[in-house]
């Protein structure tokens, strides 16, 4: 993923737990829903996923010395991603263990999940495409063999929050990269699954984040603007602003919170960084009628400044750390930091020769010897440990 082509005023540019917790035990009946509702992320404790911890225990065996540090890293949580449909299969598993996990605490366990397979997935990059097309009647497959069997598991696990980040890039490319034809053809479909996809999710216990990319792709005035015009339309169509909660921002991204990396890579962005983002996004939303909502950012790959040579560049950056660690109500108008992408997993392969090859991930801020997006790359998941800002220990 994260590959916009991003036309600004003046330039083209290559774009691209066990947290939380404590506290007093809310209802999971209550998930906040914008327009007044409470943060969510508040007054919870985190699903942590046996399957993420399984790849960071196998990590430690392999580096014994560092084995107390490397555990360390599984005890934050880690977003579940549904990129396809097989792994919907999995989504009974994972949410019957948040169960267990909240029985066990006494305290209500969110479970934060990302969706993630738009017909013509990913459409201004390789890395990520997904499985369903458009020419292949994606539309109604993501409806019946995604968004459906989801639903049905979320109102199967109503006793339990859950938040959703929902499709990361798509309206992102929709506000900015029409001119390349994959997305141009993906250009209503992406709105119907959006909108069928909120309208679904509007259950009690679930709440709703819609993917608002970073800083370093919509910052500049016009594309907050275009992206609030596509969001105003979409949630017209889905029934108005208040069915989500808010944005989720930086997803799978590497922008930091609050530095000035951003001024000197592009000096014309008025964000500099993720937490101004949030505030002027959150400015320009307020004027497309989103006035009560709030923002999660992304903060598994962020820590470390200063490590990109362009912005645009988005494939497992080369000396990226850890940042801060997922918890609730971090900073005014953000319902949280978490680790959405789970850290260690891959953007995408850096083999030429390789299928789904984006040459995003052999340039020269991407780490070597990679794989597959979303699969396990040990030697960047020790970098990100490494290089962690707040550290680990
Ligand atoms: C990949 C997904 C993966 C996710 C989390 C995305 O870039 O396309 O397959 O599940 O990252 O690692």
């Amino acid at each position: 993923m994260r590959h916009p082509i991003v036309m600004t005023s003046a330039l083209l540019l290559a774009a691209a737990g066990c947290a939380g917790g404590m506290g007093g035990i809310g209802s999971p009946d209550q998930a906040a829903k914008a327009g007044g509702g409470g943060n969510p992320f508040k007054d919870v404790r985190f699903f942590l996923n046996p399957e993420y911890t399984a790849s960071v225990e196998a990590t430690a065996a392999n580096h014994p010395d560092e084995a107390a540090i490397i555990r360390k890293v599984a005890t934050y949580p880690t977003g579940v991603w549904l990129s396809d449909i097989k792994a919907v299969s999995n989504l009974q598993g994972w949410l019957d263990e948040a169960k267990k996990q909240q029985d066990a605490s006494g305290v209500p366990t969110m479970t934060v999940i990302v969706v993630y397979n738009l017909p013509n997935r990913d459409c201004a990059a390789e890395s990520s495409a997904g499985e369903l097309k458009v020419e292949e009647n994606g539309e109604a497959r993501y409806r019946t063999d995604f968004i459906d069997p989801i639903t049905a598991q979320f109102k199967a696990h109503a006793k339990q929050p859950i938040a959703v980040i929902l499709e990361p890039d798509s309206l992102g490319n929709m506000a900015t990269n029409m001119s390349l034809p994959k997305c141009q053809q993906a250009k209503s479909v992406y709105r119907n699954g959006i909108v069928y996809a909120i309208k679904s999710f509007n259950l009690p216990n679930v709440s709703v984040y819609l993917d608002a990319a970073h800083s370093g792709w919509l910052g500049w005035d016009d594309n907050r603007a275009k992206i609030a015009k596509v969001f105003k339309t979409v949630l017209n169509e889905a029934g108005g602003p208040q069915m989500i909660r808010g944005f989720a921002i930086n997803t799978s991204n590497y922008t930091h919170l609050s530095n000035r990396d951003g001024a000197a890579l592009e000096p014309s962005n008025p964000c500099p960084n993720e937490l101004t983002y949030a505030k002027l996004l959150g400015g320009m939303l307020a004027m497309y009628g989103f006035k009560d909502h709030a923002f999660i950012i992304d903060t598994s790959r962020n820590g470390k400044g200063g490590i990109r040579t362009k912005w645009g560049n988005w494939c497992n950056v080369h000396g990226a750390g850890l940042g801060e660690r997922p918890r609730a109500d971090p900073a005014p108008g953000i319902d949280a930091y978490y680790w959405v992408k789970p850290p260690g997993e891959s953007d995408g392969s850096s083999d030429p020769k390789g299928p789904r090859f984006d040459e995003m991930c052999a340039g020269s801020d991407a780490a070597k010897g990679a794989p597959q997006a979303g699969k396990w790359f040990e030697s960047y998941f020790m970098d990100l440990v490494h290089n962690a800002s707040p550290p680990i220990f």
